[in-house]
């Protein structure tokens, strides 16, 4: 599949910051080789990948390796998931514009960015505050305006912004945590990798109907694991 040149002058809300540059060319090779090549069609998704300067959200030194096939890390141990693996999990999310979405694990702020250039409200929970309020200030500098981070823990997920369309979990747990079950509106629907192993885990997607989740596996996935309740008496 070749996908089309996208310009860029479609997206006058976001700042200069996510324009064109010198890395445009490496972010269309990773969308058309990586991530459209393998069956991602969303053009939303497409698009949003190919705007935003993923570049931004690693450390100066990786740089040159933000565009890989693979996850990087971001400090405190933690990882940017590999770009494949965002955009398989945001488009198995099927989002509207005025959809709201709840994500756990901010982590660069990569995901979240994705995110909030296709739905109106995102909201953010990241457990490392080292980490929260990095992805804080570059969302600011970025001038994204509609993603909120909170530093917490996202088992809980964030009642008071709740019920959400949809919910990311970023990190692994061998559970879905009850509370971000009752944070999903009717019809709404969750991704998270599900595992035991500290290493691999199954990508699942629920759908809420009538008040039960329907699940779906989507294959194999290696995320970092979640921290704090999710690891309690389990
Ligand atoms: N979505 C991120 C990648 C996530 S890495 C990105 O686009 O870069 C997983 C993140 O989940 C890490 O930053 C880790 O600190 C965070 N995390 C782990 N346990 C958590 C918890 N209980 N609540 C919120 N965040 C958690």
């Amino acid at each position: 599949m070749i996908l089309p040149l996208l310009g860029f002058s479609q997206y006058p809300s976001i700042e200069n910051t996510n324009a064109p540059d010198d890395m445009t060319n490496q972010r269309q090779k990773m969308v058309r080789e990586q991530i459209a090549n393998r069956g991602v069609k969303d053009k939303k998704v497409l698009d949003a990948m190919l705007k935003i300067h993923r570049h931004r959200f690693v450390d100066e030194s990786l740089r040159d390796k933000a565009h890989n096939d693979h996850p990087l890390p971001i400090g405190e141990g933690q990882t940017i998931s590999q770009p494949y693996v965002v955009a398989l999990m945001t488009e198995a999310l099927k989002l509207k514009s005025d959809d709201r979405v709840l994500e756990i694990g901010t982590g660069s702020g990569y995901q979240a960015a994705v995110l909030a250039e296709i739905v109106k409200e995102v909201y953010t929970i990241e457990i490392r505050k080292g980490l929260a309020g990095k992805a804080e200030k570059l969302f600011n500098e970025l001038g994204y305006k509609n993603i909120k981070v909170k530093y917490a823990d996202g088992y809980f997920g964030w009642t008071e912004y709740s019920p959400f369309d949809a919910i990311i979990v970023t990190a692994s747990a061998n559970h879905i945590p009850p509370f971000l079950i009752r944070q999903l509106k009717e019809g709404g629907r969750l991704i998270i990798p599900l595992g035991s192993t500290l290493y691999y885990q199954t990508l699942t997607l629920a759908t809420k109907k009538g008040g039960e989740l329907e699940v779906e596996q989507m294959g194999g996935v290696a995320f970092v694991p979640m921290i704090g309740e999710a690891q309690k008496g389990r």
